[in-house]
């Protein structure tokens, strides 16, 4: 089984930065990949801060901090991922994007190297058919912000190895994780039972059955949820949670993962939640304030 000790991470994103910054501070080496510049200078502030915040609670020795970041590299050249064991790919949830990554990535890999895709709904199977190495190929899905969720969701392709398999679980528990295996369909586990609650909260908000602060208010007290679903939502992206349901409802060929209109309407407005600044809630105020 091969042992993975330099990671890399295309995608700079949220979710990307989370895997560098875990994957640095578990003693790997990481080399994170993204088309656009800013965005892995980005990257690199954002975890900056968050290990301040691991130092500040006593989780993280100052000098501890100083190594992890520098066991993390950025580049825009592919040509940089040739010394990984594995890479893990978490860009934009579009499946053009990810196999036109893959297929770049593929002549730049050692022979050796596993390939991971973060994706939280697209099919493995048919991401790892379009390398050369779809038995060493894997979804490893992390939860968001990665550094403070405890599950990755690993998900066997009909194709991944016993060994790649292995590999990954090891790496996950080197990130100090815990796993819950998951077989290739539509939304895997947590996406295929979470997404249609989230997709059900928003045509409730669609239909009047109630206020953004209703519902969320809704769940989080009567459900026991610590966050409500539109407040969720705003966290992961609501253009990740479109394309979630797109894909379960394509994949499924069931009209009752349809995308609510009001979510397709949010995403092309560009009102993608917090990392545009406005989603269901308005973040340019503090607290944020319910948008209907
Ligand atoms: P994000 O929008 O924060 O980041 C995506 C990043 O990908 C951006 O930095 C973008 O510049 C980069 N990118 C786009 N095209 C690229 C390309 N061709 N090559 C290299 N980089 C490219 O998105 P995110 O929330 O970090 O999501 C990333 C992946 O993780 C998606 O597959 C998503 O489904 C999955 N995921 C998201 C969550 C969540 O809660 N947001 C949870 C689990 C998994």
């Amino acid at each position: 089984m091969i042992k993975i000790r330099t990671v890399g991470v295309i995608g700079a994103g949220q979710m990307g930065n989370g895997i560098a910054h875990v994957s640095a501070t578990s003693g790997l080496s990481v080399v994170m990949l993204d088309v656009a510049e800013d965005a892995l200078a980005k990257a690199i502030a954002t975890i900056g801060k968050n290990l301040d915040r691991q130092v500040t609670k006593g989780a993280l020795t100052a000098e501890a901090k100083a190594e992890a970041l520098a066991r993390i590299t950025t580049t825009t050249d592919y040509a940089g991922l040739t010394t990984c064991d594995m890479v893990i790919e978490a860009a934009t949830e579009r499946e053009a994007v990810k196999h036109q990554i893959f297929k770049t990535l593929v002549p730049h890999l050692a022979p050796h190297a596993l390939i991971a895709s973060n994706t939280s709904s697209i099919s493995i199977t048919r991401l790892a058919a379009g390398t050369d190495r779809p038995e060493r190929f894997i979804g490893m899905h992390f939860m968001n912000p990665v550094p403070v969720m405890k599950l990755v969701e690993i998900i066997r392709g009909i194709a991944t190895s016993d060994d790649t398999y292995h590999a990954t679980e090891a790496l996950a528990a080197t990130l100090g994780k815990i796993t819950a295996t998951a077989q290739d369909f539509p939304g895997f586990i947590v996406n295929r039972i979470l997404m249609p609650m989230i997709n059900e909260a928003i045509y409730a908000l669609y239909e009047g059955v109630g206020n953004v602060l209703s519902i969320d208010t809704g769940l989080k007290l009567g459900a026991n949820h610590p966050m409500g679903p539109l407040e969720l939502a705003d966290f992961i992206g609501l253009d990740t949670c479109l394309a979630i349901m797109q894909v379960l409802h394509e994949g499924m060929g069931d009209s009752k993962y349809r995308p609510c209109p009001l979510l397709v309407k949010y995403v092309e407005a560009g009102w993608l939640g917090r990392k545009s600044g406005r989603g269901f809630y308005d973040y340019s105020l503090t607290p944020p304030k319910p948008t209907r």
